[in-house]
């Protein structure tokens, strides 16, 4: 005999979640039925805006048509084959596009595509050590660049990225970042970098300095111009490389291909790329000149499925839907409209203290700096039917990650409902 519950498929599935799925890995209430556009829908049928993104591997939108396409074109042809089994044109297109748009230093453009951001981020660090012959790493302040024992050595936050966890991997040195807000300059960020030259490691034994020109999960911050020219050329003095890990802060999200495009003169060694790229996919890449790139010898780089066939074509899809004429525009704008809006509500709530980005890669940070506002903010927010998400060192940051490509009633919509959460919460 087959029993009748009233549970709803919401619960079960989340009941199914608690009892089978890692209480490590930290999830929400929602329950995702399906998604398009700048919308998800739960399994109620409840309707959200999206501003989070899969935390920003959405600038394109969920199920872009174009990647949609491309997928399905590829799913005829096939899945898997492992790069290093046998050479497909997916992997290689795509590598021929970030030459195309890289900003890094030199003619010859090449790349490596694994699978996910801190993946990326370990390879831009193997791929330094073996071009140098130098064993440190540089990292900054707030930074974060993975989960991985590397990578979470790299990143800035201990819980819940670090506690527990280490003995973390060796040769890792941070130094500070500007961060105007809280008082910190572009010389005190420099004085803090050659002090750590001073004190903690020998210049001449750092590989790269790798850093995100708008830190993402540390809080939206955008460096300052003068910061990234004035270690460009300290790095350039001592012969470290500079990494540009744009995972977050690439594929269109500030209003141009690559974040470090807003600095002129600016040409990193090294670019790491993900999230968006994939249009939805799992794919990340490591990209810079030649020289750089084929210093590790056969075999050094790669892995079972980096550069999928599937995400390749995805990736196809979003890079060329990113650098057609407008999409950039579009997003400029869209970050005008959202920062006007954000400044509008900063100057009715004391508690924000400052909306900062670059272009529609935007934020606000709530001058006190504890989570408890913010999480009030994303909680009241998903109430009403707009997914939010908090970030910063001290979870006080509400970040903003629409698709790129939202349309006017869908914004509208979305920054209304952040309005009146804001309202409600504060
Ligand atoms: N680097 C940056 C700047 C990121 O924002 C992230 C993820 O948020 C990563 C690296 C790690 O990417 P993944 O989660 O795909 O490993």
């Amino acid at each position: 005999m087959s029993q009748t519950t009233d549970v709803s498929v919401h619960d079960r599935i989340l009941a199914e979640r608690a009892r089978y799925v890692s209480a490590g890995v930290s999830t929400p209430k929602l329950v995702v039925s399906h998604a398009d556009g700048a919308r998800v829908t739960d399994v109620d049928g409840r309707s959200f805006v999206d501003f989070a993104g899969g935390i920003g591997c959405q600038n394109t939108g969920h199920r872009f048509g174009p990647v949609v396409e491309a997928v399905r074109e590829q799913l005829d042809e096939y899945l898997h084959q492992c790069f290093m089994v046998g050479v497909y044109e997916p992997y290689v297109d795509v590598c021929r596009r970030l030459a195309e748009v890289s900003p890094c230093v030199g003619e010859t453009q090449k790349s490596i595509l694994v699978n996910s951001g801190a993946e990326a981020v370990e390879n831009a660090v193997k791929i330094a050590r073996s071009a140098t012959g130098r064993p440190a790493v540089v990292v900054f302040d707030n930074a974060f660049h993975g989960r991985t024992l590397l990578t979470m050595t790299m990143t800035a936050k201990v819980k819940p990225y670090k506690a527990g966890f280490g003995p973390f991997a060796p040769e890792v040195y941070r130094a500070p970042v500007p961060n105007p807000y809280r008082g910190v300059s572009t010389d005190d960020a420099i004085a803090g970098l050659k002090r750590l030259f001073k004190a903690d490691v020998d210049p001449a034994t750092v590989a790269c300095a790798v850093l995100e020109p708008v830190q993402g999960e540390g809080g939206f911050l955008p460096m300052p111009t003068d910061y990234l020219a004035r270690l460009q050329e300290l790095c350039r003095e001592h012969g470290i490389l500079y990494v540009d890990d744009e995972v977050q802060s690439g594929v269109g999200r500030t209003g141009k291909v690559w974040a470090v495009e807003h600095y002129d003169g600016i040409e990193p060694d090294l670019l790491v790329s993900g999230k968006s790229i994939g249009g939805g996919l799992p794919l990340a890449g490591v990209t810079g000149r030649a020289e750089i790139m084929d210093a590790v010898p056969a075999g050094g780089l790669g892995g079972t499925f980096g550069g999928n066939p599937l995400s390749c074509a995805a990736a196809i899809a979003v890079l060329d839907a990113v650098t057609e004429p407008g999409f950039l525009e579009q997003a400029t704008e869209l970050g005008q409209t959202m920062r006007a809006r954000l400044e509008a509500l900063a100057a009715r709530h004391e508690a924000i203290g400052e909306v900062r980005g670059l272009g529609p890669m935007l934020a606000f940070e709530l001058a006190e700096q504890a989570p408890e506002q913010a999480s009030a903010i994303v909680a009241a927010a998903f109430e009403r039917g707009l997914l939010l998400l908090a970030c910063g060192m001290y979870g006080n940051v509400i970040r903003l990650l629409a698709p790129l490509t939202i349309d006017a009633a869908e914004l509208e919509e979305g920054l209304a409902l952040l309005e009146e959460s804001v309202d409600a919460a504060l």
